[in-house]
């Protein structure tokens, strides 16, 4: 992560502790349970994030930490946020804000593994698009740590169905997000709520003007945990081609069918371009789907859901749409426009190369963009690769890039009770699927996804159609 220009004001100066990443988590003061439990989790060493975070966040200082999704960032807030905790006091003691149900989720996904130390630690999600009255059912029955968007986290303040007089530490999850979504006020409304004593734990992957303000009015004394990104330049190979603005679309589609990676997320500026890519690669038969801002929850779940499971070739979005993404698996990324902001691009690039996987980040530039190239060169302190557009042929014979998956929907899901195990089971024992033509499976509320070879798709679709999946016939589409 590039270092922010400018230090938030009235923060104390920077306190970075890079030189301690990959320390064991043994070297914190954290229990033996705990300690256990991260080994059982494979957590052997320290992220960079966590290292610079955690001395700091376990003596109980407030901290404003850079950082973003696959840093390693929910468990630098969650051990903190745990040793606060108190499990025979039955009354929430923490709150964490987060933009949206995704990340929320996530979150409390991570803090139900990190509290599997302790017995009966209560772990709510409250966001907003979900019905109230089950969250109040859920609420009356008590938790230790709420997890939630800041509209909903203060609908239920005022409602009076959540208190929060026993808190002792609240986080501030993608705070920079959390602003763009137009929470502020809703933000300072559920601090306000909170008792003064407390701890604060801010994590936002940039420092916008507003989110320096929230620090100055949410936090005491607050100390700052940096980190300089350094790409894995090993990992991730940047190529850059020049484009004329009629080439740029189009030239999408030359890379996709000349490199063959299997998932790609695909970067504009704005929404417009967003669509219009979309329409271009689809009308080349690849799979293209956009992830934006007006998609209803199903929709973006929809969307996500094909893109993880490797029925969607792309997934075109903006920045602002893309971000808290937890995306494991990206071939490459493609920034179909250059962004004017040099930080916007190195997070751009680093969502590809993770783990221990190779990975492509190309970027078409005008002319116009030069200027913009140079300063990135600048940042990265090296000169971009420039390949010719001419080079881009797809292999001889090959078609256009196809997903190797489909998603079929099954219309019914937690609701009737189905379970991933069910629907494999009428795949593979009931119509004679091997168990390795299936793909991932995704139980929702009313419905269920699975993954299924491209070549076996049809087939598929007629006989979970034609049978049943426990015990009772179900509706299926392709989606
Ligand atoms: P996050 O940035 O919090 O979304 O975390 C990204 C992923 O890394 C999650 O799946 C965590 O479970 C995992 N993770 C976090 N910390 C560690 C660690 N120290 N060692 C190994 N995995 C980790």
């Amino acid at each position: 992560m590039s270092t922010p220009s400018s230090s938030a004001p009235g923060v104390t100066p920077d306190v970075t502790a890079e030189t301690t990443a990959g320390a064991p988590f043994s070297s914190l003061p954290l229990p033996p349970a705990t300690l256990a439990n991260l080994a059982q989790l494979g957590y052997e060493r320290m992220t960079p994030i966590q290292a610079a975070s955690l001395p700091l966040a376990l003596a109980g200082k407030d901290l404003i930490a850079q950082a973003k999704t696959g840093s390693g960032k929910t468990a630098a807030f969650a051990l903190p946020l745990l040793a606060n905790l108190n499990p025979r006091r039955f009354a929430v003691q923490a709150l964490v804000l987060c933009p949206t149900r995704e990340l929320a989720e996530q979150v409390t996904q991570e803090l139900r593994r990190l509290a599997r130390a302790e017995d009966n630690i209560k772990i709510l999600s409250l966001c907003g698009g979900a019905t109230m009255r089950p969250q109040i059912a859920s609420l009356a029955h008590g938790a230790h740590i709420v997890v939630g968007t800041p509209g909903r986290i203060l609908d239920h303040l005022s409602r009076e169905t959540l208190a929060v007089d026993a808190l002792n530490t609240l986080v501030l999850d993608e705070a920079d997000r959390m602003l763009d979504m137009g929470f502020a006020e809703d933000i300072a409304s559920v601090v306000k709520h909170c008792p003064a004593q407390r701890q604060t734990l801010l994590f936002s992957a940039t420092y916008p003007e507003g989110v320096t303000a929230m620090a100055r009015r949410f936090m005491r004394e607050p100390q700052e945990v940096k980190l300089t990104e350094r790409h894995d330049s090993a990992k991730i190979r940047q190529r850059f081609y020049e484009v004329t603005e009629s080439e740029r679309l189009h030239a999408v589609g030359l890379l996709l069918n000349h490199y063959r990676p299997v998932s790609t997320l695909a970067f504009c500026n704005t929404k417009q371009q967003c669509r219009d890519l979309v329409a271009v690669l689809q009308a080349q038969g690849i799979t293209a789907l956009e992830l934006h801002g007006d998609l209803e929850q199903r929709e973006r779940d929809q969307v996500l859901v094909q893109f993880a499971n490797r029925s969607c070739s792309v997934l075109v979005a903006t920045d602002v749409a893309a971000r808290g993404l937890d995306i494991a698996q990206l071939e490459a990324v493609i920034n179909v426009d250059i962004t004017p902001d040099v930080e916007v691009h190195t997070h751009r690039v680093g969502r590809t190369g993770r783990a221990d996987e190779a990975g492509w980040a190309f970027s078409l530039a005008s002319l116009d963009e030069m200027g913009r190239v140079g300063r990135i060169d600048e940042m990265q302190g090296r000169e971009s690769v420039w390949h010719p557009l001419s080079e881009l042929v797809p292999p001889a014979g090959a078609e256009p890039l196809h997903a190797p998956m489909v998603t079929l929907q099954i219309l019914g899901g937690r609701k009737e009770k189905i379970r991933p195990g069910d629907v494999l089971g009428a795949l593979t024992k009931d119509h004679g699927f091997a168990a390795a033509q299936i793909g991932k499976i995704n139980v929702n509320e009313f419905s269920t996804y699975v993954a299924v070879e491209r070549g076996i798709a049809d087939q598929a679709l007629h006989k979970l159609n034609a049978g049943k999946v426990k015990g009772k016939s179900v509706k299926v589409r392709r989606l």
